[in-house]
Parts: C-alpha cells; sequence; structure tokens
C-alpha cells in the first residue's frame, strides 16, 4: 500500500501589458486543463459586459476596499488606471491548501510586491510580437477611449522593462501555442526534485517495496 502526502497546490501568477492576450490565454488553459483553478480577484472597476460576478472579479466599493486593506485581508492589491485590484488570502489558500494549483492573473504591481515578501509562485510573463499589435489588439476590443489606450500602451512599455523579474517569459504570437506553452511549464514545474514531487518519504516508500531481485538499493538516509 502507498501512502500518499497532500502537496500544496502550486501557484501560477500570469501577467502581460493590457491587450497581450492574456484572458484569452487564460481561456484556452481553462478548456485544457478543467483541473486548474482560477483566482478571483476584488477590484473597485465598473463591471464590464459580459463579466459575471464571483467568477471574473468581486466587484466591490472603494470603501470595501480600503476597509480590506486595512483588516490586511489582501496577499497583494494594486492601484491600476485609478481602480483598486486585490488578491485576498482567503481565496488563495482555498485552493492551494488543498493541494490544487491556482492561476493568478497580476499586473507588475503584484508581482513587483509578492517578490518582495518571497511569495513561492511560478512568475510568467507574456509579451506581445510589438507594440504595433498590441495597440491594434486594444483598439479591436473597442472597450477602451482613445485616451485610455494610449494610458495602456504607456503602461504596457514601463511593464515590458519589468521582465527580468519573472521565472518564464514568453511572446503571445499565437494564443493556442502560448497555452500550450504554458501548459509545459506546468508539467515541468510539478515534477522538479525536491519542489513539489516526490517527496522524500515517496522515494523512502518506494525503495522500501519488496522485489524478486536478489539485491535492493539501501535505504535513503535524512528522509
Ligand atoms: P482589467 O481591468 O483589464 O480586468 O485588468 C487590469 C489589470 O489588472 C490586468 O493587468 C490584470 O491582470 C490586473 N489584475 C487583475 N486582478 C488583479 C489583482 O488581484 N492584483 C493585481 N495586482 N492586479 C490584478
Amino acid at each position: 500500500m502507498t501512502t500518499t502526502t497532500l502537496k500544496p497546490g502550486i501557484p501560477y501568477v500570469i501577467s502581460a501589458p493590457s491587450g497581450t492576450g492574456k484572458t484569452t490565454i487564460c481561456g484556452i488553459l481553462r478548456k485544457k486543463l478543467p483541473a486548474l483553478q482560477f483566482s478571483v480577484s476584488h477590484t473597485t472597476r465598473p463591471q464590464r459586459e459580459g463579466e459575471q460576478e464571483g467568477v471574473d472579479y468581486f466587484f466591490i466599493s472603494n470603501e470595501e476596499f480600503e476597509r480590506k486593506i486595512k483588516d490586511k485581508e489582501f496577499l497583494e492589491w494594486a492601484k491600476i488606471h485609478n481602480n483598486y485590484y486585490g488578491t485576498s488570502f482567503t481565496t488563495i489558500t482555498a485552493h492551494t491548501h488543498k493541494g490544487r494549483d491556482l492561476l493568478l492573473e497580476l499586473d507588475v504591481q503584484g508581482v513587483e510586491s509578492l517578490r518582495k515578501s518571497d511569495y513561492p509562485a511560478v512568475f510568467i510573463f507574456i509579451l506581445p510580437p510589438s507594440l504595433e499589435e498590441l495597440q491594434r489588439r486594444l483598439e479591436f476590443r473597442g472597450t477602451e477611449s482613445p485616451e485610455k489606450i494610449a494610458l495602456r500602451l504607456e503602461t504596457g512599455k514601463n511593464e515590458i522593462l519589468k521582465y527580468p523579474a519573472y521565472d518564464y517569459v514568453l511572446t503571445n504570437y499565437i494564443a493556442e501555442e502560448t497555452a500550450n506553452d504554458i501548459a509545459s511549464i506546468m508539467c515541468s514545474e510539478k515534477l522538479r526534485a525536491g519542489m513539489y514531487t516526490p517527496t522524500a518519504s515517496d522515494i523512502q516508500t518506494l525503495l522500501n517495496q519488496k522485489t524478486n531481485a536478489s539485491c535492493s538499493p539501501a535505504p535513503l538516509k535524512n528522509s
């Protein structure tokens, strides 16, 4: 009989300049990896058409958000284009403590704050193929005014400069391929020696299994 210990789930943080295609990529990952959980952030920005409360975001008022900051309910939070966005501790631990991997979509400020606190996540950055393409995608989306698009492009340029803070950097030419690459990253991370699986006691259990061979390996020390 084998005993397995429940390992905490891995938080994956995905970040990209607005318009890079992060939401499309995450949508593909949702279908491809049904066991992967998605962190639902709190925000004070107005709900967009088609967005669902508790699925896309928890939409709350400024007052409530500031009360939550004061009560230290957020793992990280940021003010982006005059709106608050934040990830609550409850959302994260509800999944990772049950061994479920979790995907967080954060802006660069959120990543910086998690890096500063040595939060043990895998950080993935997605680049647009070019600035022209980024602008074209923002215009095509049709949700922002020309002034807001200009602001998002300017923010995007500063965000691109922060790429060294990440563990993985990908360029999104074709969303399906980028999602495949991210799924491969997730696969590799799960196989990291000593970090997630197998544990020293899993190895010890394996070595203790009886075989018909006449020579068996010595048991591991320090397990
Ligand atoms: P949008 O308003 O387009 O949904 O999101 C704007 C930006 O906020 C995106 O870059 C998105 O990844 C980021 N964002 C969403 N939720 C959070 C969060 O909880 N924390 C941080 N730091 N950024 C977030």
